[in-house]
């Protein structure tokens, strides 16, 4: 609303978003498009700092896989982040990108990416058409939780104190600390009473006791076109990962990081069993071992069924010895690589968190049971997704629940404001964000 004179402004309803990044400034946004006054605080110097880098690699925004699929990423979180994707599903947001005058495409994988592959142009077009909604802006705020009832905040002038009777958090997880997500609102909340489950890495790599020759031979190197699963109740899933120095990284990884992590919590360690050989099935590798001459080599027998390279460095590391020389054992294990893995690496180097506040300590609209007029949004809610665009999804199908259901809240509240100081009740204006 660029033409707004500022007493219009200010004599809309109010809210409060804090946290800049996809969600917070999606519920900015959708609170702002129905008529409401919004002050968005963030702790860094700019907004979106993750969102940028998100972009970097190639942002992939949503993904174009059939809606019941698509649902079905978010696991045992599923049907509350369904009644999100009911309000602003992946088509939705494609349009809405559109809208900021970013073309998408869908790539071979069917991941939905901007036109070009980054967030920067994106960004800039949204934080433009958000101040022409009158959004305000107040970085270098970092929340630090409240005093009374005052939001209270640490700027470079000192600490502020802001009224606000509707606030939407959208703090992000606690990946990253260093883009502004720093998960420090946990405790914040917790002492409110707020559930919030910890913050766990997700998507993420995972350390594995190489040998010494394993590490300096191979670190950095990807073992292409394999498949691999965490345990037994998890099907296959094809791809790639990495050989790290500390262990193993990368997509393939990172989608089977959930029963990675929870085998780990519940028992100490999990098994990533990767099979080198996917497109052969055992018996055809078994009978391929067999018909070799006898006395080749290991490397060369392995060789010539397509096992070279770094494959072969992961037979010769994890596959016992006594395997060698029988076909069908080798065979058999080809297909099924015992990669120990032994702990998850550190949640600030994770693409994105797991645990936060409980959702069923939220209403329909994101709302706060024990807080109302509180809403949260984003990756700080307790669900947790692969990548592939599923992440962003939910952070801007969230952020637009949670800034409707703020809206809807306050409009209400003002309602009720009136009538009572219409009767003679009423909280002074200046009370009234
Ligand atoms: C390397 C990398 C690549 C990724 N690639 C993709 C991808 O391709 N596709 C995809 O779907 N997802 C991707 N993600 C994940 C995605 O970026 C996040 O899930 C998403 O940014 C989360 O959005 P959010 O708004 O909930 O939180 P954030 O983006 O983390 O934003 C939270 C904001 O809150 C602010 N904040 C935090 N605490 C405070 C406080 N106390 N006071 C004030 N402000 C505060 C922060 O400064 C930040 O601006 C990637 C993540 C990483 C790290």
């Amino acid at each position: 609303m660029p033409n707004e004179t500022a007493a219009n402004l200010l004599a809309r309803p109010g809210i409060v978003v804090i946290g800049g990044g996809p969600a917070g400034l999606m519920a900015a946004e959708s609170a702002a498009a129905l008529g409401m006054r919004v002050d968005l605080y963030d702790a860094m110097p700019s907004v979106g700092r993750k969102f940028l880098l998100a972009g970097k690699g190639g942002m992939n925004i949503t993904h174009s896989e059939p809606r019941e699929r698509f649902e079905s990423r978010y696991e045992s979180q599923a049907a509350r982040v369904r009644e999100w994707l009911n309000r602003f599903d992946a088509q939705a947001l494609r349009t809405w990108v559109h809208e900021l005058g970013i073309a998408t495409f869908v790539g071979t994988s069917g991941r939905v990416f901007p036109e070009a592959m980054k967030a920067g142009p994106l960004l800039r077009a949204w934080l433009r058409r958000l101040r022409e909604q009158g959004v305000a802006f107040h970085v270098r705020h970092r929340w630090m939780g409240w005093d009374g009832e005052a939001l209270r905040f640490a700027t470079p002038d000192g600490t502020k104190h802001v009224a606000a009777d509707v606030v939407v958090l959208a703090l992000g997880g606690g990946s990253w600390a260093r883009l502004g997500s720093d998960g420090a609102w946990t405790e914040l909340l917790l002492r409110r009473g707020v559930p919030v489950a910890d913050l766990r890495p997700a998507n993420c790599g995972f350390e594995v006791p190489w040998s010494e020759t394993l590490r300096r031979r191979w670190a950095g190197h990807p073992v292409k076109n394999v498949a691999a699963r965490a345990d037994v109740c998890h099907g296959w899933r094809r791809g790639e990962f990495v050989i790290a120095d500390y262990g193993v990284e990368g997509g393939l990884v990172y989608g089977l990081s959930r029963p990675l992590r929870e085998r780990i919590e519940s028992q100490g360690a999990a098994v990533l069993t990767v099979d080198l050989a996917p497109d052969l099935p055992v018996d055809r590798l078994c009978d391929r071992l067999m018909r070799q001459k006898p006395g080749r080599s290991l490397a060369d027998r392995l060789r010539r069924v397509g096992i070279e390279g770094v494959r072969a460095a992961l037979v010769r590391e994890l596959v016992e010895p006594a395997h060698y020389a029988d076909p069908a054992r080798l065979a058999a294990a080809i297909k099924a690589v015992p990669v120990a893995v032994q702990a998850p690496r550190p949640l600030d180097e994770a693409i994105s968190s797991a645990g936060g506040v409980a959702l069923d300590a939220l209403d329909a609209s994101l709302m706060l049971g024990r807080l109302p007029g509180i809403f949260c949004a984003g990756e700080m809610l307790d669900w947790e997704a692969p990548t592939g665009g599923y992440l962003l999804t939910a952070c801007f199908a969230s952020g637009r629940i949670a800034g409707e259901g703020a809206a809807q809240w306050a409009t209400a509240l003002a309602a009720r404001r009136a009538t009572s100081s219409r009767v003679g009740f009423g909280c002074p204006e200046s009370e009234i964000r």
